[in-house]
């Protein structure tokens, strides 16, 4: 893609190569679009990736969370724990099968749900923790680990933004054994179009998943018979083709994100009031997703928007508070000032186009474009 200074630089754009046409061809040439090769293919290559042997691909990061919840056992009037500042389907999730989210805060430097307000969060009708890796900086899982094991609850792990994350001991996101998804949106660190995965942490789990995904079926039976309540959840093999061309380069696909936020993380570092992704402590390693600043308290986040637009530049709030959303204030009667770091940290979050191909010319327009509307928006020293 060209650098011209009247293009548009958008939000996201995923990385497609030669190898994903020759992968996607070869499918389509060999009329098995769906349940054919490329489906274990992917799975197997994932497992071997993330050092687990048990992954099931599926239709979406929401239908791996789905499914996922349910393998751990989640009933009707469940309350289940979980962070407000994710993407919608961490909660949304929960409430196909009548459990209830029930959010705590969340920590102001990692922006991962806080381990402390988890607990001092669990009640008698707790059964659950759905801890989020957001924006690709791994949680505090050990402390999940161990309130999950103190008071008894299953353990669902979201790392749809976190592919390619690890732990202060090594281990990736998503392979320390508890029930864990992935997604494979177009923004995402790698995409089949739509997808996701489930990692389980045992076969039998696998099992139920996979037969879950497929309408209830048992690998054994026949076509017609089925011996549980299941979905379509299925991944195509088109999607799954995709998949395993965009996981042979996901080391320099990673490695090009890393590359474009060193890059805003240099020049964005003077700009005055500007709150920046943290950088990686203690040994856990994010994996580059998205690249969110915190605008100064005073900026209008909207007029920012704009102006960032009037200048050729995609930006959006990113991301909103769970519980302030129309159909949470609704349905459960959340208000402003129940999560006061997830709400001022929402408030203020604005994402910047982040993708592995941007450019060291388009980061500087886009930093020299966010500077001049910085500067505009502040008030003028008469008016303090
Ligand atoms: C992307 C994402 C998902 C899954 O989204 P799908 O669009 O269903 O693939 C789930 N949780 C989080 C935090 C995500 O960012």
């Amino acid at each position: 893609m060209s650098a011209g200074a009247d293009e548009v630089i958008p939000l996201a754009r995923p990385h497609v190569g030669e190898r994903e046409e020759e992968l996607v061809l070869e499918v389509l040439r060999s009329r098995r679009l769906s349940l054919g090769p490329k489906l274990p293919a992917f799975e197997r290559s994932l497992e071997a990736r993330l050092g687990v042997s048990q992954v099931s691909a599926v239709a979406s990061g929401t239908a791996a969370l789905h499914l996922c919840i349910r393998a751990a056992g989640v009933r009707a009037g469940d309350e289940v724990v979980t962070t407000p500042f994710s993407f919608v389907a961490s909660a949304n999730c929960l409430l196909y099968e009548r459990a209830t989210p029930v959010f705590c805060d969340i920590d102001r430097r990692t922006l991962n749900i806080d381990p402390q307000a988890a607990a001092a969060a669990v009640t008698q009708n707790t059964t659950g923790l759905l801890p989020v890796h957001i924006f690709g900086y791994p949680a505090d899982m050990p402390a999940f680990e161990r309130l999950a094991a103190q008071r008894g609850l299953w353990l669902v792990e979201d790392a749809c933004e976190a592919l390619g994350a690890s732990h202060s001991d090594g281990k990736p996101v998503g392979a320390r054994g508890n029930l864990a998804t992935f997604g494979f949106y177009p923004n995402k660190q790698l995409s089949t179009g739509e997808g996701g995965a489930v990692i389980s942490p045992d076969g039998q789990l696998k099992e139920r998943i996979d037969s879950e995904r497929n309408q209830g079926r048992a690998p054994d039976m026949g076509w017609l018979d089925h011996d549980r309540l299941g979905f379509n959840y299925r991944l195509s093999d088109l999607a799954c083709a995709l998949g395993l061309a965009q996981l042979e380069r996901l080391d320099e696909m990673l490695a090009a994100r890393a590359r474009v936020a060193g890059l805003y993380n240099e020049l964005l570092a003077g700009m005055d009031g500007l709150g920046l992704p943290c950088p990686d402590a203690d040994g856990d390693r994010r994996s580059w997703f998205v690249y969110v600043v915190q605008l100064p308290p005073r900026v209008d986040r909207d007029a920012a928007i704009r102006e960032l637009r009037a200048r050729g530049i995609d930006s959006k709030p990113y991301l909103p508070a769970i519980h302030l959303l129309s159909f949470y204030r609704e349905r459960f009667g959340h208000r402003e000032g129940e999560f006061p770091v997830c709400e001022e940290v929402a408030a203020r979050s604005l994402a910047l186009p982040f993708f592995p191909e941007l450019t060291e010319a388009q980061v500087e327009r886009v930093v020299a474009a966010l500077g001049q509307v910085l500067e505009a928006g502040q008030p003028t020293p008469q008016a303090l």
